[in-house]
């Protein structure tokens, strides 16, 4: 059993569920080069937490420096929805702005990951 909460990209073309039940692992943002220019609260859920419902197809994938992480984002629209981390393969970091009922501008003191140092790196 756990909260099952859904959330979708823009346009709404790629759908995922996922289980709260345990809640995030952390909510950060992060100051890295593709972080900064995303600008997103995420949100970390173990990989089996994580549903994908619809748009798989829609989903274009990106990868850059180690080609470690795969930061999905959807084709027709843009909007970032989750990603595998590097830092910790057995998680997605998910856009909690993508998550029905969750706003992300009303929580207060989210932690800043500051990915641009090689040490912190967390894409
Ligand atoms: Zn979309």
């Amino acid at each position: 059993m756990g909260e099952i909460k859904t959330g979708s990209c823009h346009c709404g073309k790629v759908q995922f569920e996922i289980d709260l039940g345990q809640g995030f692992l952390a909510l950060n943002r992060c100051d890295c080069s593709l972080c900064r220019r995303r600008g997103t609260v995420m949100g970390g859920i173990p990989l089996d937490k994580f549903k994908l419902i619809a748009g798989v197809d829609n989903l274009a994938l990106y990868q850059w420096h180690t080609n470690t992480a795969k930061h999905y984002f959807c084709q027709t629209c843009g909007v970032y929805t989750h990603h595998q981390r590097r830092s910790d393969p057995t998680q997605y970091g998910v856009n909690i702005g993508c998550v029905d009922g969750v706003n992300p501008f009303a929580l207060a003191d989210i932690p800043v990951t500051h990915g641009a140092s090689e040490s912190h790196f967390d894409p």
